[in-house]
């Protein structure tokens, strides 16, 4: 049997707007441009690997963020092969005998999405996380790790020509985190079901964690501007700026030196009399999650150049639903 170590790069809609996703996005919320894979034989030792460049169907346009973190453009993709060529390609890389290893669900989950959107009609091989298991390996419950804080504690060095935030080369480090875990045959203990992608409507209950006399006040209270890390309870950076999704609610993400990338999502709610409730969560942010709040920052940069008049912040009056694109849990 064939371990195939994989990641994926993928493009997303540049607007929610947009024709393309209007058409398919409900099926197709992030579109693969690239394959990438190690092959490892069953003692794990590396006997192949592959790159796969994809032409994108749907979504053509690179969204500026995709652009920046893969550093592919345009002229990369053009001509490549589409998706259901692509995906034949890698099954064939795969070979009849192969397991998926990636690092964490969201690379399985695109992947199945995709195949289901191009009406892919071959099985896809079973899939495992290495995430998980590493997660066990050093006892961190379900506060998962990035690839390269995995990497740093396995003393794995990132390599001179190998960047990262390219899928063969993101295959190829975690390739190496599975090879030095204690028992890598383990691997097949953490099987992982592609999880639904899709827009779902958040029934969390409103709990208030703070009262404030202003949404202002509360957008400049401390425990928003230095949100704690949930793993470390240390401060953590925001990385972006508070974004309002609709009256009353906004987004971010922070990042904690330690412990990675976290969405910070804030919600407002009128209390009898003047004062404000707040709500205020901080949980981890996957790669799905990540892009979508960077979408959500340009476009809301674009709309204040734009001359856009906002709702006045401080009137809750209206009731809106969240739509994330991703269940994160
Ligand atoms: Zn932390």
């Amino acid at each position: 049997m064939h371990y195939i170590v994989m990641d994926l790069e993928w493009n997303q809609p540049v607007s929610f707007q947009s024709s393309a996703y209007k058409q398919v996005g409900d099926k197709l919320l992030f579109e693969i441009i690239q394959i990438g894979a190690v092959k490892l034989d069953k003692r794990f030792r590396i006997v192949g690997e592959t790159d796969i460049l994809i032409s994108p169907a749907y979504y053509k346009r690179l969204h500026p963020y995709v652009r920046r973190m893969t550093k592919l453009t345009p002229e990369d993709l053009a001509g490549q092969p589409g998706f259901p060529d692509a995906i034949q390609q890698f099954m064939k890389f795969c070979g009849k005998d192969a397991v998926i290893c990636t690092w964490g669900a969201d690379d399985v989950s695109v992947l199945k999405q995709n195949a289901d959107c191009f009406a892919f009609e071959g099985k896809l091989p079973d899939a495992y996380n290495i995430q998980r298991y590493f997660a066990e390996v050093f006892n961190l419950g379900n506060s998962q790790r990035a690839l390269k804080s995995a990497m740093e504690q396995l003393g794995i060095a990132e390599e001179e020509d190998r960047d990262f935030h390219h899928a063969l080369h993101d295959a190829y480090y975690t390739a190496l985190v599975l090879k030095k875990l204690p028992d890598p045959k383990r691997i097949l203990d953490y099987g992982q079901e592609p999880r639904k992608l899709g827009h779902t409507a958040s029934r969390r209950r409103f709990r208030i964690t703070h009262t404030v006399p202003t949404v202002a006040a509360g957008l400049r209270h401390k425990d928003v501007v230095q949100p704690a890390c949930p793993a470390c309870k240390k401060p953590a950076v925001l990385t972006t700026e508070m974004i309002p999704q609709s009256p009353g609610r906004y987004i971010a993400l922070c990042k904690c030196k330690t412990h990675g990338q976290f969405l910070v999502k804030l919600r407002f709610a009128q209390l009898k009399g003047k004062d404000k409730g707040m709500n205020l969560s901080v949980s981890p942010a996957s790669r799905q999650t990540r892009a979508y709040v960077h979408t959500k920052e340009l476009q809301h940069q674009y709309r204040r150049k734009s001359g856009y008049v906002f709702p006045d912040p401080e009137d809750l009056s209206q009731v809106c639903t969240s739509n994330m694109p991703f269940d994160d849990k």
